[in-house]
């Protein structure tokens, strides 16, 4: 070989080697990073997805063609309180009596009802079932996928007693009226039946026109439509008119009522004719609820940033374990009993209400036989 062509043959493998290295340089190693930032954003992307799986609130359980759990979250683990013991679909949901199995879930062509509602301890969570499949499209398991919905039904059941109380609280005087009406259109009857009659009409007819107020009130409050209307206002003076509005109640009664008021109370900062319906319905509770010549007081003072009113009552008193549940809409002690005296049992959860709306407190405590304390708190300052 010559020298000329052994030069070029070693100035081409050096060319090859270059483009080669270029090429490499180009091609191969953007097209290397180009996978490694594939894969690392992979691993990002699993990251990420293995912290939803263990942080969602829903519950997420896959359940092999055997049966055997092959994948579960902590949010299943605590809604259905399973145990380490528990493996596989029957251990996990064969304790709940479910109208369910794996064969139903996967085989059933016209599988419909995917969804179970479950009671575990003292919550409720609703089960979808859906079978899934491999990459070969054949049955691979099924997927399980658990909703607290514990809020929601309980939410409902309120709604449910709610519609049935108001219907049992408006049809008792309406049988009432109805009944006394008719006898009186049937039958000739003296004067002074007649007028007992309509007496019952009149005041049954007077406690169905409170309750819908009520009921409108508190529909009123749950739709925000009602704007509060602040200001500063003494509360001595306040309590003092409510007294002055319920004279005749607590003359009927014989009742000895007297109201203290602290001389340095500043101003309250609220809606009046919110407090003032508070102070009503406190203050005619007590009336009610004292037998005749009771005795009733009145204080009025100021502690930290907040001015109260505490009435003290020597009547029935309210039983330990219904103090906590006074404030529910339609809460009586005794029904009928309370029914007879007028009573709708949505006084207290309006003004618990109301009080919320302006900042206050209400804080009751009561011994049966000896009496009742009720102490509600107002702000004084602009909060
Ligand atoms: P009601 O319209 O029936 O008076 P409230 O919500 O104002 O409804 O009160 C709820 C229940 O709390 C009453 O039915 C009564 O049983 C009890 N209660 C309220 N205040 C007193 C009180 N001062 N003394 C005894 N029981 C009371």
């Amino acid at each position: 070989m010559e020298a000329k062509q052994l030069i070029i043959m070693v100035i081409y493998t050096i060319l090859v080697q270059i483009i080669a290295i270029i090429g490499y340089k180009v091609i191969a190693r953007p097209k290397r990073k180009m996978l490694e930032s594939a894969e690392k954003r992979k691993t990002e992307e699993q990251d990420i997805n293995n912290r939803i799986f263990l942080h969602m609130t829903d519950g997420i359980i896959a359940f092999d063609m055997e049966g055997k759990i092959v994948l579960i979250n902590p949010a299943a683990k605590k809604l259905l309180s399973i145990s380490p013991e528990d493996s596989n679909f029957e251990q996990v949901f064969g304790k709940f009596n479910l109208d369910i199995n794996m064969e139903k879930i996967i085989y059933l062509e016209n599988w419909t009802s995917t969804e179970e509602r479950i009671e575990v301890e003292d919550r409720f969570v609703k089960a979808f079932f859906a079978p899934f499949r491999n990459e070969n499209d054949r049955p691979a398991g099924v997927i399980a996928v658990l909703q607290d919905i514990t809020e929601h039904v309980k939410l409902d059941n309120m709604r449910k007693e709610f519609i049935a109380d108001v219907s049992h609280e408006l049809k008792t005087p309406i049988t009432s009226i109805m009944g006394y009406a008719d006898t009186l259109l049937e039958g000739e009857y003296d004067k002074e039946i007649q007028q007992k009659f309509l007496n019952v009409i009149a005041t049954e007819a007077r406690r169905m026109a409170k309750l819908v107020t009520d009921l409108l009130t508190l529909s009123r409050y749950d739709n925000n439509k009602n704007q509060l209307q602040k200001e500063q206002f003494d509360l001595g003076e306040l309590v003092k008119k409510c007294q002055d509005k319920l004279a005749i109640e607590i003359k009927k009664k014989g009742h000895d009522v007297n109201c203290f008021v602290t001389a340095d109370v500043p101003p309250v900062y609220a809606d009046k004719s919110d407090v003032e319906r508070v102070v009503l319905n406190i203050l005619s509770n007590s009336i009610k609820y004292t037998p005749d010549n009771g005795k009733i007081s009145i204080y009025v003072g100021f502690v930290y940033n907040d001015a109260y009113i505490k009435v003290l009552d020597n009547g029935i008193g309210i039983p330990e374990e219904d103090l906590n549940r006074i404030f529910e809409r339609f809460y009586r002690v005794d029904k009928a009993r309370t029914r007879e005296m007028g009573g709708t049992g949505l006084g207290l959860s309006i003004a618990k209400d109301l009080l919320d709306k302006n900042g206050g407190s209400i804080d009751i405590k009561s011994i049966v036989g000896e009496g009742t304390e009720v102490v509600i708190k107002i702000p004084t300052k602009i909060k």
